[in-house]
This record gives structure tokens, C-alpha cells and sequence, in this order.
């Protein structure tokens, strides 16, 4: 059976109207290259009104380019990298942050939620000091983290004041940020550079845009440098007001923030709809756009049979992401799908 939407990933949705709307104003005539351009100029600018902070704004492709840059800018090779074991830069990048920054290594901290603590901060920075181990540097968090959890102000807090004592630089992979904006009901600002973060990756693709993530550093100075950093990388656009215009759009409009709620909704409108359920639980609460569903495998296969896609590869479960463009109608579907496919393998076990 053929879904008209799925929620195997937020990247399956397309480019919301406001940033199409941002890309097509922008494309009215010829503009200067490489980011000399009065669209970047001006996207750079909304962040800096956004954040309240006279931050330094690049334009990337995607976050896999802006974690590893950023991170790579932070760090000399023989440095380590502080993340959790299930972050996005140790799973799903493929060596970039330690290519990048010509090996550093990262160092994981266990982690059964994908949330890393002070403590655990400080064990991997405190545990060794001998000449033969990666000198710590870098903190990396995700937020929302890749289970869908969104670390408080005072969560960030604390761990951006271990940084602080050990000499650590404090990274944020943002993917979502505008989620967990939206979650925490806080300012950009409050959760940022006001809470200890130093450099921040903003994820435009999965906020609605077509592509591209900021690199945001709210101290001038570990910028330096940076542009000749994503031109080696191939990440300078020489179009660069394709990446920028956007964010014009996003955040002028206000859809960044929108957007993001809309699929916080989501997430929360499927998990409370299927809480009820005695076969079915929820591996993470739905504190973001993502449902994590642990349920036996006869119901996943039903949900499969039914048409539903969905990824298993964190905690066995199933996990279902809801984007901007999340059909409320498509989530109610799906939530009845769950309940009859658990209702049926309830009856087949009984
Ligand atoms: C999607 C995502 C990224 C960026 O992935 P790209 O495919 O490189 O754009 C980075 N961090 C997290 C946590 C993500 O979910």
C-alpha cells in the first residue's frame, strides 16, 4: 500500500513556503558570488537579531559539513572530541569530524539516552593526563538530542560550566535546534551562548529548507580563519545566496519557530494517541519531533505490511519524525494503524 506521507525521516519533507518563496526572490537577477551578496548579508544579520549577539554566521550545505568544521576549528589534531556514544558525529558522519580536523579523536561517553552529563564530561577529560592520550578540547552535544530529548537551560548550564573548569569549548549539533526552541519555549539566546554554548550548528534542512545549516560562533574569535576552512572543504557556495536567502525567509517570517512546532505537535499528538496501549511503549519521551516506539515484532511487521516505513536502529524500536509538513490527518492514520496492528497481534499470541 502506497502512504501519501511517511515519517521515516524529517528529510523526506520538501522546502516550505516561506524559504521557496526567500530562493525565488533571490533568484530575481544576478548577484555578487562567494557570499559577497546582500541575501547573506542579510540572513547573517537576522541570526545575530535573533540570538542578540554580534555572532558570526557561515553558510554550509549540510550538518555533517557544519559539526565537522566547526568542531575542526576548535581543535588541533592530537585534541579529543567529548560526545555521546549515540551522537550523530560518532554514528552517522563517517569520520568527517576527525577527517576534518586531521584526527582528532572523539571520545565517547556511554550513554543509555543519548544525553551526556557533567560527571560523565568529566570523567573522559579527568581520566587521563599522560603524554599517550588525546589532550580533551571540545565538549559536542546534541540538541535535541538524536533520541528526540531536549536538554533544559540548567542541563546546559551545568555542563557548559565543567567545560568552563576543565578548559573545554562547549559545540552544539543543532540539527533541530528550532525544535528544541520550540520544546523549551526559551530564546535562541537563552539556550545558547547565554548558557555557555561557544559555537552552534543550526540545521535549516530539517527545519523546512531545501539545504544548508549554519555555523554560528558566538566568540568572533574561534572563527578565525573559517572561511578558508569551508573552502577547502567545498563547502563555500559560490551561489552562496541559494544557502542564505532562505534563512531570510525562515526567520523573518518566523516559520523556523512554526515549523518546528507544528512537528513537536505531531510527535506529541502520536505518542499520547498510542499511550494506551499494553503492547506498545515509548523508548524516549516525546519531548521533540520524534516518537520512539518499542513494540513486539509482529506489530512492527504489521506496520510494515500496512505500508508504514520506519527505521529500527535505535533501541530496537520503531522511530517516526515529524517535519513541517506533517499531515495531522496522515498521524492520526498511523496512530490507528498501531492500535489495530497491536490489537491483532494481541489476538494471533492469545
Ligand atoms: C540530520 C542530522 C545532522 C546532519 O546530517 P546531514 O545529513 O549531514 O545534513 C547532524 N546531526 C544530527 C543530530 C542530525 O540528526
Amino acid at each position: 500500500m502506497n502512504r501519501v506521507q511517511q515519517f521515516a525521516s524529517d528529510n523526506y519533507a520538501g522546502i516550505c513556503p516561506e524559504a521557496l518563496e526567500a530562493m525565488t526572490l533571490a533568484n530575481a537577477g544576478s548577484a555578487t558570488a562567494y557570499g559577497e551578496d546582500e541575501w547573506t548579508q542579510k540572513a547573517a544579520d537576522a541570526f545575530r537579531a535573533l540570538f542578540a549577539s554580534d555572532c558570526d554566521v557561515y553558510f554550509v550545505f549540510n550538518g555533517t559539513a557544519a559539526n565537522s568544521l566547526a568542531l575542526a576549528s576548535l581543535c588541533q589534531s592530537y585534541h579529543g572530541v567529548i560526545c555521546s556514544s549515540s551522537a550523530h558525529v560518532e554514528t552517522d558522519e563517517c569520520g568527517a569530524p576527525e577527517f576534518f580536523s586531521n584526527g582528532s579523536k572523539l571520545l565517547l561517553a556511554p550513554s543509555d539516552n543519548g544525553k551526556i552529563t557533567p560527571d560523565a564530561i568529566r570523567a573522559l577529560a579527568t581520566g587521563r593526563s599522560d603524554i599517550h592520550f588525546p589532550k580533551a578540547r571540545v565538549v559536542t552535544i546534541t540538541q535535541p538530542t538524536e533520541t528526540g530529548l531536549v536538554y533544559s537551560i540548567e542541563e546546559v548550564r551545568a555542563i557548559s560550566a565543567v567545560c568552563r573548569e576543565l578548559g573545554l569549548k562547549l559545540h552544539m549539533d543543532g540539527a533541530r535546534f528550532a525544535h528544541a526552541c520550540a520544546s523549551l519555549g526559551c530564546s535562541p539566546a537563552e539556550i545558547t551562548w547565554q548558557a555557555g554554548v561557544d559555537v552552534l550548528c543550526f540545521g535549516g534542512t530539517k527545519n523546512g529548507m531545501a539545504v544548508g545549516d549554519a555555523v554560528i560562533f558566538f566568540d568572533r574569535a574561534l572563527a578565525e580563519d573559517f572561511s578558508y576552512r569551508c573552502k577547502q572543504a567545498g563547502q563555500l557556495a559560490s551561489k552562496m545566496r541559494y544557502l542564505s536567502a532562505p534563512w531570510v525567509g525562515m526567520l523573518e517570517s518566523g516559520a523556523w519557530l512554526r515549523n518546528a512546532a507544528h512537528g513537536n505537535a505531531c510527535a506529541a499528538s502520536l505518542a499520547a494517541q498510542v499511550a494506551d496501549l499494553p503492547d506498545i511503549e515509548l523508548i524516549f519521551p516525546a519531548e521533540a519531533n520524534a516518537v520512539f516506539l518499542s513494540a513486539p515484532e509482529a506489530v512492527l511487521a504489521e506496520l510494515r505490511a500496512r505500508g508504514w516505513r520506519f527505521y529500527t536502529f535505535i533501541g530496537g524500536g520503531a522511530r517516526f519524525m515529524f517535519a513541517w509538513d506533517a499531515m495531522p490527518e496522515v498521524v492520526n492514520d498511523l496512530a490507528a494503524d498501531i492500535r489495530a496492528a497491536s490489537a491483532l497481534a494481541g489476538r494471533r499470541a492469545a
